[in-house]
């Protein structure tokens, strides 16, 4: 009752109605086609964002590459000061951001706030890489010549996000975009256009504040068609996608066709193996926290558990326990734990996935259901559930976006339980509870975890920004945020200059004329 989005949206300067296509701090659309966007916590009406027509977007396209042409010449610790200043609007605008968040997704305030800290780390991250977008120098096979390598910035960078990081994913790509000399056209998900409405307003002011030109942050909206425009423009170098794999699918195509790069974030099928030498405790905190935070809809959320045979009642009884304990309301209120899911749709989708998974075999340790009555009129709210299956169930081998959770048993050595977790199509994040440091390096060796994260004694969800993220196989290879993922958002060029007189080729070629 405490919380008002009207206050909210004015703090963060979104009118609730007409908002659409923005190169800064312009507003326009030449489209009567709206989306309205309604929250998952309550199922009110929140505002709507105009979808942008392909007029809008030719327009976007012109500001952004003209503005390119101003922002690649500004040096790279200048376009770090921008970003610092970006930082810290953001940290002024944490709560109202935070809340956004979590009323448009219905995340909890605490994961709404947590998105905003991480906005926050990756643009000081990006300061400090804005002296640092470093290349190696090489001795040349030739005398009197000089090797070396520079990285330049692409052009425009097309952001196509997903629902459930309505902010953070776009931060992480924008802040190293933007110190690499890049600009940025995003699409937000059309399921959370609202905080991109509120992010862009933030951008545009630090923007404007430095008498830098509109174009430099852009954002369009719309479903798939929308991103299509993006996605099959051959004067977008980098297409940033995260999403479904069937995105990733369709999207890798189309930007293949045109010989554009992708950098693609898509589902994942996160197991915890818990071997003998597990913490009981910290595996339980872990792996509830993995299956049900955000209500099961990190791209990191644990749905496999593979036990050993030994633990594997103890684990199932502390887990039902846990379960029991839950508290299942309002994102809003911090005394919840699990709040709703995105859409009905959603919500239709994890019933099925019980239906199919108790078809296939599968047995319900703690029985799943959709919620009525006081609190949950919105009718997103779910029960987490946890199933005992098999690990080739298709149910098993397939990312439900919900809070189920499924219990394997595996015994003998942790190989037998390794080779459980890698039979899935994703490899986005995965971990191992054990004391037991052969397990733990094994885990991590060559023969260990095919994905791209691989945990000891913390669960699959949640990164930090200073690691490289991101997953193999239908998970779409694509690394982003910190290490050196950077890279990919620059042009590499190796530059040979010669300062003798003579021309000696490569290979020792002779052309004498
Ligand atoms: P989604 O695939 O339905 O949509 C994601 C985005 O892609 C949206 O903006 C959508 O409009 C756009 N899109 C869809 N089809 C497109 C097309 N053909 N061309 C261009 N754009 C297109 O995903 P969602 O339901 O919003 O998000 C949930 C999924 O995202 C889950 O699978 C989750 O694992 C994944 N995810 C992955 C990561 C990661 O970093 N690996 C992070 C967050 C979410």
């Amino acid at each position: 009752a405490k919380f008002k989005i009207k206050n909210v949206l004015k703090e963060l300067g979104v009118k609730n109605t007409n908002e659409g296509t923005s190169t800064g701090k312009n507003n326009f659309s030449s489209s009567d086609v709206s989306i309205k966007s309604y929250s998952p916590v309550d199922g009110e009406y929140i505002g709507s964002v105009k979808i942008t027509t392909k007029d809008d977007y030719e327009k976007v396209v012109e500001t952004a590459q003209n503005a390119f042409k101003v922002w690649r010449t500004t040096p790279a610790p200048l376009r770090g000061e921008i970003v610092r200043q970006f930082g810290n609007k953001l940290r002024e605008r944490k709560e109202a951001l935070g809340k956004l968040v979590s009323y448009e997704m219905g995340k909890s305030y605490q994961e709404g706030l947590g998105e905003v800290q991480e906005m926050i780390d990756i643009c000081d991250f990006a300061v400090g890489l804005s002296r640092q977008l470093h290349g190696l120098t090489m001795h040349s096979e030739r005398p009197g010549h000089r090797m070396y390598e520079q990285y330049h910035p692409l052009g425009i960078v097309g952001i196509i996000s997903a629902f459930n990081f309505p902010v953070a994913v776009w931060a992480w790509n924008t802040a190293l975009a933007w110190v690499c000399g890049d600009v940025c056209i995003w699409k937000p998900s059309e399921k959370t256009p609202l905080t991109g409405v509120a992010c862009q307003n933030i951008a545009a002011e630090v923007f404007a504040d430095n008498n830098l030109p509109e174009g430099i942050s852009n954002v369009i909206y719309g479903d798939q068609h929308v991103g299509g425009l993006l996605t099959k423009d051959v004067r977008v170098p980098l297409i940033s996608a995260t999403g479904s794999t069937r995105m990733g699918k369709i999207v890798a195509q189309d930007v293949a066709a045109r010989l554009g790069k992708s950098l693609l974030e898509l589902g994942g099928n996160n197991a915890i193996i818990v071997t003998p030498d597990a913490d009981i405790k910290m595996t339980v905190i872990g792996a509830v926290f993995g299956a049900v935070g955000t209500c099961g809809q990190r791209c990191t959320s644990t749905r496999r558990l593979i036990i050993h045979e030994s633990m594997y009642d103890q684990v199932r009884e502390a887990l039902v326990k846990a379960y029991n304990q839950l508290k299942i309301g309002n994102p809003l209120d911090e005394t919840n734990h699990v709040g709703p899911l995105i859409d009905l749709a959603a919500v239709k989708m994890y019933e099925n996935a019980l239906v199919a998974v108790e078809k296939e075999g599968g047995k319900s340790v703690v029985v799943g259901g959709v919620l009525e009555g006081q609190g949950y009129e919105g009718g997103c709210y779910v029960k987490p559930a946890i199933v005992e299956a098999q690990p080739h169930y298709k149910m098993v081998q397939h990312e439900t976006f919900a809070p189920i959770l499924y219990l394997l048993r595996y015994s003998g050595d942790v190989s037998n339980a390794i080779e459980i977790q890698n039979a899935v199509a994703q490899g986005l994040s995965s971990a191992i509870m054990t004391n037991n440091l052969r397990e733990a390096e094994q885990f991590l060796s060559v023969n260990g975890s095919d994905c791209g994260i691989a945990n000891v004694n913390i669960g699959t969800s949640g990164a930090e920004i200073g690691g490289a993220f991101g997953g193999e196989k239908e998970t779409g290879g694509g690394r982003e945020s910190g290490s050196d993922a950077w890279k990919v958002y620059m042009r590499r060029q190796t530059n040979t200059i010669n300062y003798t007189t003579n021309l000696p080729l490569a290979q020792g070629i002779k052309f004498e004329l």
